[in-house]
């Protein structure tokens, strides 16, 4: 009875060690997926974490480097970072320098499979600064995450050739949930005048977003860097808000609350009010607790924060 079972344990043994050493001599070779091993993808930001899921869905698995609230362009790597990055199958990071602190470490790894992901991106849509950097916030104008995606699927689709129609087939599946997600932007956006289309914010990362979806961001002039707003920065822009009965501004907690008061109190000297108008999500996607833990949904709240706000 013993010895049965013993010799039946062998042979199914035997019978494993064949059909995986076959299945191991099918695969290898052209950089193809091993077997049920997922492909390691190693990135950045939030947002590339979200659409690199979408692209790749059960044939890899991400790990992102950043978390949410988590401020890319003064982002350092950590010694574990680095490892990560070691030993990841590909690495894919946004580029345009958003992670201008990492961009040594990429070019370290330069022998690993790497995606910047905003190569692909067509010139003429890349905001240039005024001192001639590009500006690297282009995740908010939905056409130009689409390119990305795009960007990425190819790549991923040259180092993987065995899952090429998985990557085409998830990716093509999640732009038609981007189609919808641009077109519910346009309409809460044409809720709103074109006099009431204006973002009054701190924060640099809106630009793409206006020039796709109609609005124009006026700046806090001083507010977003060290140096402070003058008296003259604010009457220009109590001025403005006024003058186009803007209902609310949009700035994130290290806006210094003085700032904000000599704001409201100027605007409010021309017999207008001003709120502020809720937190909108910038450099990094949102979280569970707040329903906005992808990137649709953070598109989603951003446009409704704003739209309530300045209707
Ligand atoms: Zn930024």
């Amino acid at each position: 009875m013993r010895n049965k079972f013993l010799s039946i344990l062998v042979s199914v043994v035997a019978v494993l060690l064949i059909v995986s050493g076959c299945s191991k001599k099918n695969t290898g070779e052209n950089n193809s997926n091993t077997g049920n091993k997922k492909i390691h993808i190693v990135t950045t930001t939030t947002m590339l974490k979200d659409l690199i899921e979408n692209i790749g869905g059960d044939k890899i698995e991400v790990e992102g480097l950043m978390g949410e609230g988590v401020d890319p362009h003064l982002y350092k790597p950590t010694a574990s970072d680095v490892e990560k990055l070691k030993k990841a199958d590909v690495i894919i990071y946004q580029g345009l320098h958003l992670e201008g602190k990492m961009e040594s470490i990429f070019s370290e790894l330069k022998d690993k499979k790497i995606i910047n992901a905003s190569d692909g991106i067509s010139k003429d849509k890349i905001k240039l600064e005024e001192n001639g950097t590009p500006d690297p916030h282009i995740w908010f104008d939905i056409d130009i995450w689409k390119e990305v995606g795009d960007n990425i699927q190819n790549k991923l689709s040259e180092f993987y050739t065995d899952n090429k129609d998985a990557f085409k087939s998830n990716y093509d599946s999640y732009k038609k949930e981007l189609d919808n997600l641009d077109k519910y932007v346009k309409m809460r956006a044409e809720e709103l005048s074109k006099e009431q289309r204006a973002l009054v914010t701190a924060h640099d990362a809106f630009s793409y977003f206006a020039n796709r979806y109609g609005f124009d961001v006026l700046a806090i002039q001083g507010v977003s860097t060290e140096a402070e707003a003058t008296t003259s920065d604010i009457e220009n822009l109590a001025k403005e808000i006024t003058d186009r009965k803007i209902k609310a501004i949009f700035v994130e907690s290290s806006v210094p609350e003085k700032t904000i008061k000599s704001l409201q109190e100027a605007v409010k000297s021309k017999g207008h009010e001003i709120t502020i108008g809720g937190e909108l999500y910038s450099d990094s996607l949102g979280d569970k607790a707040n329903n906005s833990e992808t990137y649709i949904k953070t598109v989603k709240a951003n446009i409704d924060t704003i739209v309530n706000a300045l209707k």
